[in-house]
């Protein structure tokens, strides 16, 4: 009888707890972002400065370009559970990521692994304005190369607003490098990894996305405002209006009806989970070879 009460609290618990999961909003947790006035000064410069250069940039896309890569383990301990990941895991990453970018002219290769344990920059690099910087002591000791080089920096997000929302990571955009180099990279969460246990982002698209801003790629939904059906959000031709991110991974969605196209659900820039991502559209190629050849002369 002791035993069967205990069974139906149990069972009570895991039954409200279930219900709240459910209905939490959906989240992704990526934080790139820009504000609409910042984007509209960019996107004038670029327009600008990609004349004839993208061209130029184009017309070499069939050398491949490579991308000299830094992955900075920031742990807790050397515990996986601390964040020290294993180097099969770095090595099936980068795997990954340059499978993705197969059809664009870069590559990435990964010239170092370094190793650092740091228990607050492991628990608190997130770019929430939390009251703690300490992605910029951070990214300060550990930063490597210059505008061509990526960085990438795995946390563990464990403290404050990055992990009440789940952050799975942030990028800087190629633009933003001359203003400020040193915080030029990518911070992403240690479990997304693919054989990571961030289930369902632990195959590696997440990265995938966040190299995707780093290469000058914005969101395919409206960013300007949820719902907005402007086609030209993220200044790409062949990537619909969408007006929501998508989340999970649904067979179809349409949130632009009476405008062309389906949403771009199986795309690297939207917030579908990692097994639904499987592609850059050709404008996005072209957009990501214009931008690093403008901001990272590349
Ligand atoms: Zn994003």
């Amino acid at each position: 009888m002791i035993a069967l009460s205990v069974l139906v609290v149990a069972l009570s618990i895991l039954s409200t707890l279930g219900s709240q999961l459910t209905s939490r909003s959906p989240s992704y947790g990526c934080g790139t972002g820009i504000s609409p006035a910042h984007k509209d000064a960019f996107e004038a410069d670029f327009a600008a400065r990609r004349t004839g250069l993208a061209v130029k940039n184009l017309k070499h896309a069939a050398a491949t370009k490579f991308i000299p890569t830094y992955f900075h383990v920031v742990r807790s301990s050397t515990e996986l559970s601390g964040g020290n990941v294993p180097d099969s895991q770095i090595a099936t990453q980068m795997a990954v990521l340059n499978a993705a970018f197969v059809n664009t002219s870069y590559s990435f290769q990964l010239v170092e692994t370094t190793r650092t344990t740091n228990k607050h920059w492991f628990e608190t690099a997130s770019n929430y304005d939390d009251g703690i910087d300490s992605q910029t002591a951070m990214k300060a000791a550990l930063r490597r190369g210059d505008a061509k080089t990526l960085n990438l920096y795995s946390v563990g997000f464990i403290q404050g607003s990055a992990a009440f929302f789940d952050l799975l990571g942030y990028g800087t955009f190629p633009f933003h490098y001359n203003d400020a180099p040193e915080d030029d990279g990518i911070v992403f969460k240690y479990s997304n990894l693919p054989g990571g246990t961030n289930e369902p982002y632990n195959l590696g698209a997440n990265l995938i996305h966040e190299v995707g801003h780093w290469m000058g790629l914005y969101h395919v939904f409206s960013e300007g405002g949820r719902g907005t059906c402007d086609g030209s959000s993220d200044l790409v031709d062949d990537t619909p209006a969408q007006g929501y991110p998508t989340y999970g991974c649904p067979e179809r969605s349409k949130t632009c009806p009476g405008f062309p196209g389906d949403d771009s659900i199986h795309n690297f820039m939207d917030y579908s989970t990692d097994d639904c991502k499987n592609n850059f559209t050709p404008g996005q190629v072209e957009r990501m070879a214009a931008q690093m050849g403008v901001y990272r002369g590349i």
